[in-house]
């Protein structure tokens, strides 16, 4: 079995595990522009969320670049269609990054098939390295996360800011899931906390319960369930979020 499809590491588990509370910390307030990569709608409020709001409140010029619409999520369903799964989580996200405080942001959607990222690296890098120039920030999935799409996007971003003065910022999403504390896989020594206010982490939970194709189960059928499990969201309520630099 896929280590995605097991069951997963229990959220208490992390928050019993020290080392997450003793990450050095990351402040992102010398950001003037930053981009958020993200292979599905949802991932950048998962990983980044809390991010993309603080950002957004302190005046951060943030462009969230859409890698597919997420249109692979449910297939089989026969309650959305492909096209309609286009729609409605287009729509998830827009309200999600407005509950972020971050209505206004650019959205880059560039149409790569769902579950197909790493058959279009190259030129999933060649549009990157367009969109982050010029830009301090690049924040992009970690290419360990053990989803293909996310680390062929996260591969990706690394090629598009090689040789610039872009940072790269790496967040993980199904990492959560699957790795267990201290796991050896995980690149501890260059993983940052961004701590978030009680206030963002508010702001973060309003966002995720946006995403109602992904959270809730779209009708009674197995391939209707819910991607996001209670299991899995709960990593993502935390009072920080946790990048590899
Ligand atoms: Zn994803």
């Amino acid at each position: 079995m896929h280590p995605i499809d097991a069951e997963g590491t229990p959220e208490r588990l992390w928050r019993g595990w020290g080392a997450l509370e003793a990450l050095p910390t990351l402040d992102l307030s010398g950001a003037a522009r930053a981009v958020v990569v993200a292979p599905h709608p949802d991932d950048e409020t998962l990983g980044f969320g809390g991010g993309i709001a603080l950002m957004a409140a302190q005046g951060t010029d943030v462009t969230i670049v859409a890698v597919t619409d997420g249109e692979g999520s449910h297939p089989g369903s026969n309650v959305l269609t492909r096209a309609g799964l286009v729609a409605a989580r287009a729509g998830e996200r827009g309200r999600a990054l407005s509950s972020l405080g971050a209505r206004g942001v650019d959205i880059e959607r560039l149409g790569i098939p769902d579950g197909q990222v790493a058959a279009h690296e190259g030129e999933l890098a060649e549009r990157l390295a367009d969109l982050c120039a010029e830009t301090d920030l690049c924040v992009a999935p970690w290419e360990g996360d053990l989803h293909p799409d996310h680390e062929a996007t996260g591969r990706a971003a690394r090629a598009a800011v090689r040789d610039r003065d872009t940072r790269l910022l790496s967040y993980p999403v199904w990492m959560w899931h699957w790795a267990r504390p201290g796991d050896d896989a995980v690149p501890w020594s260059r993983a940052y906390r961004i701590d978030l206010t009680p206030e963002v982490v508010h702001l973060k939970e309003s966002a995720l319960g946006a995403f109602v194709t992904q959270v809730s189960p779209l009708g009674g059928l197995p391939e209707d369930r819910a991607v996001l499990t209670p299991d899995m969201l709960a990593h993502f309520s935390r009072d920080h979020e946790v990048v590899f630099q």
